[in-house]
This record gives structure tokens, sequence and C-alpha cells, in this order.
């Protein structure tokens, strides 16, 4: 190997090995003090602007790379290790530690702000989930933020979402009205709408005065917003995107019918409601 070669090599091998010890000390932290009416519907990170398209997201092999901020415990790294297991017993997805040089990795911190992550794969250095107390109490809402963060929406902002339920503007809180938003640009994976998936707000989520944010068309409110497992429709959504392929970028356009099966991203009752 010629000696420049070998020398930039060395460089910048020695260069990532500090940057990941530095990060690894807890001294690396340029997202203090985020406001939780900053994030988008509560948990979702604001994304880079250059960026609006979900099928460029996926984590490489499937695998998400993450390191715990140090002031984790042990116990508080349970709920994370738990939801890996389940997303490992039942997907193709798998959760590794880092090791020295990775980079594109989620950093796990615990800051008592809420629970947020960003959706998808970021293209970065590292992104943040972070996990407040209340947030670890349940390894769901923990596998609700890590599944954001394969790329997947909350469930009531799908394109299709108004076959489904109604969402009362007029009882929501001032300022959180874009948690509600439709969003035209979520994948499809061919996946039925599904209330009960751990992705979806409950009926009172974001409520300023304790009335319904968001209806079931159909007055069936069973488990809307539960936190207590993890959907068949969760697992094969991030199936059929990781596994299988068979997620399809769709701007929703497709007002045709016959698409019962379609349902986007999912959604979940939010953890700003958690902090
Ligand atoms: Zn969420």
């Amino acid at each position: 190997m010629p000696t420049t070669l070998f020398t930039f090599a060395t460089t910048i091998t020695v260069f990532l090995a500090i940057s990941w010890s530095a990060l690894s000390i807890e001294t690396y932290d340029d997202y203090q003090n985020p406001e939780h009416a900053d994030f988008i519907e509560g948990d979702i990170m604001p994304d880079f602007p250059t960026r609006n398209g979900y099928p460029n997201r996926k984590w490489f092999n499937g695998e998400i790379k993450y390191v715990f901020s140090s002031n984790f415990t042990e116990a508080q790294k349970e709920p994370i290790r738990q939801c890996c297991r389940e997303l490992a017993n039942r997907t193709c997805v798998r959760c590794r530690e880092t090791i020295p040089l990775d980079i594109g990795f989620v950093y796990f911190k615990n800051e008592p702000i809420g629970c947020f992550s960003q959706i998808g794969f970021q293209h970065s250095w590292y992104q943040i989930i972070n996990l407040g107390p209340g947030c670890l109490k349940n390894y769901i809402l923990v596998c609700h933020e890590i599944i954001h963060a394969l790329g997947f929406d909350h469930s009531h902002n799908a394109y299709n979402r108004d076959d489904y339920v109604r969402i009362n503007f007029e009882n929501i809180k001032e300022g959180q009205e874009h948690n509600f938003l439709k969003k035209n640009d979520t994948y499809d994976c061919l996946v039925p709408y599904d209330r009960e998936s751990t992705m979806h707000y409950g009926p009172l989520t974001f409520s300023k005065n304790g009335l319904e944010t968001i209806t079931p068309l159909d007055g069936n409110y069973t488990g809307m917003g539960q936190r207590k497992e993890l959907r068949q429709s969760d697992i094969d959504k991030i199936n059929r995107m990781y596994c299988f392929n068979n997620c399809t970028a769709t701007t929703n356009t497709t007002t045709t019918t016959t698409t019962t099966t379609v349902a986007t991203t999912t959604t979940s009752e939010e953890p700003t409601t958690i902090v």
C-alpha cells in the first residue's frame, strides 16, 4: 500500500476512534433542550429539509446499530433490549450495540424531556432516540420509537386514515394540530389500517377539553392507542419493508378503490404525554 494511502487511512481511523470515544463518554451533546412543541407529532424529531421520502430510510441489512448514553442503568437498558428481542423473534430486523468505528447508529438518551425519534435512517453519523423515564416503563413504548426509527410514521397520519377515523380538530390543543395532519408520502406496505397498532394515537391524545381528538368511524374503540403489545400489523409492515421489499413509496394520489389492504404507517398515541 502506498505510504500516503496508509497514512491517510490511519489518520481517518484514529479520528473516528477518538470521535467514538468522545461520544461514549457523553461529551458530545448537540441536542440539549428541545421543546416538545417543536417535535412533529409529539415524538418525531424534525427532519432534514432535503429529505422527504421514506424509501431511502431503511437501515442497511435491516440492522440497527445503537449505543446507550453513559447514564443509562442496566434496568433502563432492559426495555430496549426487550424490544430488540421481539423484533428479532418476529422480523428480520436486528439490533446490535456499536463497536468502535461504527457510524450511522442510534444514540439512546434518557433525558427527562419525553420520547422522540426521527423517522428512518438519517444517513448521519448518529441519530437520537430519547427515552425519558416514562418511556422506559414499558418496552412497547420503546418499540414505538424504534419503529419510527425504522422508517414508519404514525398510523393516523396515513393517507387513507379518513376511511377509518375522524379527526376532531376543534378538540386538539392549540399548537398540536400538526400532529394530526395527513401525510401523503408515507409508505404503503399493503398492511390494512389498524387502529390498534402501537403506532396509533388514542382517542384523547392531545385533547384540550377532554373530548375526542380521534373518533373511529365504526364506533369501535377497542385497543385504539394501546401500548401493551406489538400488533401483527406492526410486524407485517416491518417485514414487508425490510424482509420482502414489499413497501412501495406512495404519494397517495391513488384515490382508486380496491386498496382495502392499504395502510401506510401506523401511529400511536403520543409520547409527549408520556414524559
Ligand atoms: Zn410516535
